[in-house]
């Protein structure tokens, strides 16, 4: 199995861990508290240099997220009671509390009725996980000039858009040259179900994630695949934009969904550059909503930044 051996360990570095050390990691057992904790602090030395002092909250989050990336609890697991995480944590249970509903907007951890929380099953794809970089040059001047968090939010989209553009161009590029009748089937299914949801104006965001996984794997490069499988998940929530209400308001499901028609031809034609091109354009279109809100933004603010 390929699974969990990428780590992002800091914003800059992407890290690759050979299996065998991504399992000492994984059954370092008491130690990992300690090791999580020193690893922690030294992500926090390094931030605290460009950005604002970490609150406890952040902190007790960062760990958490450590832990869950160390993979401390088996997806599906039941996370320890309150009391005993924010004891380990040494944080309040309020503080905790704050920890856990980031960690759930993350994705990483689910709350079912009445049982706690457990380890959200997608975290087998996410043992390597994006950290949104500190809003560098601006957050060295953000108590003169704080950074609104709806641009911190487009500006993490903006970043993650671009790397899925180039990761999903370069994939439909392989896909072209190396895709097999069964890879094209796959391609086809999810693209009749994406046409099946469009038809009664419903919910194909599963369906749009299964289009983009099933070209990766026509590259039979797993580790591209687990790499686009992985961003897919990163962008579940973005994604459902374009298959909502408002997504249908202004058309970007239809406009989506021929884009997406277009790619499969490229492929089904092994037209390479084709392919490329097309799959670039698709993500191109939602990394010019993200701009179109900066600069609307612009034009809005006072002071005209
Ligand atoms: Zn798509």
């Amino acid at each position: 199995m390929l699974s969990d051996n990428f780590a992002v360990t800091k914003e800059t570095s992407v890290e690759v861990l050979p299996p065998a050390r991504a399992a000492a990691q994984i059954h370092a057992g008491h130690a990992l508290a300690d090791a999580t904790r020193g690893a922690a602090e030294s992500a926090g030395a390094s931030l605290n240099a460009v950005s604002r002092p970490l609150s406890l909250a952040d902190e007790a989050h960062r760990q958490l997220l450590l832990q869950l990336d160390m993979a401390l609890w088996k997806p599906g697991a039941k996370l320890p009671p309150e009391k005993a995480l924010a004891d380990s944590l040494g944080v309040s249970r309020p503080v905790l509390r704050e920890a856990l509903a980031r960690l759930k907007a993350d994705g990483r951890i689910e709350s079912r009725q009445g049982a706690g929380a457990f380890v959200a099953e997608r975290n087998k794809i996410a043992a390597f996980r994006l950290h949104t970089a500190p809003r560098s040059g601006a957050t060295t001047h953000r108590d003169a000039h704080p950074v609104p968090a709806a641009e911190d939010a487009d500006t993490a989209e903006r970043e993650l858009l671009e790397l899925r553009q180039i990761v999903e161009a370069g994939a439909a590029e392989l896909a072209a040259q190396r895709r097999t009748d069964a890879d094209l089937m796959a391609i086809r299914n999810a693209l009749g179900d994406m046409s099946a949801a469009l038809s009664v104006r419903a919910d194909g965001a599963d369906a749009d994630d299964r289009f983009h996984n099933a070209i990766a794997a026509a590259t039979h490069n797993p580790q591209i695949t687990r790499f686009v499988e992985f961003l897919g998940a990163q962008f579940s929530a973005s994604r459902k934009v374009t298959w909502d209400h408002t997504g249908y308001a202004v058309g970007i499901a239809e406009v989506g969904h021929a884009d997406h028609i277009a790619i499969l031809e490229a492929i089904e034609s092994s037209d390479a550059a084709a392919a490329r091109v097309r799959a670039h354009a698709h993500v191109q279109r939602a990394l010019d909503r993200v701009l179109a809100r900066f600069a609307t933004r612009a034009a809005t603010s006072p002071s005209g930044v």
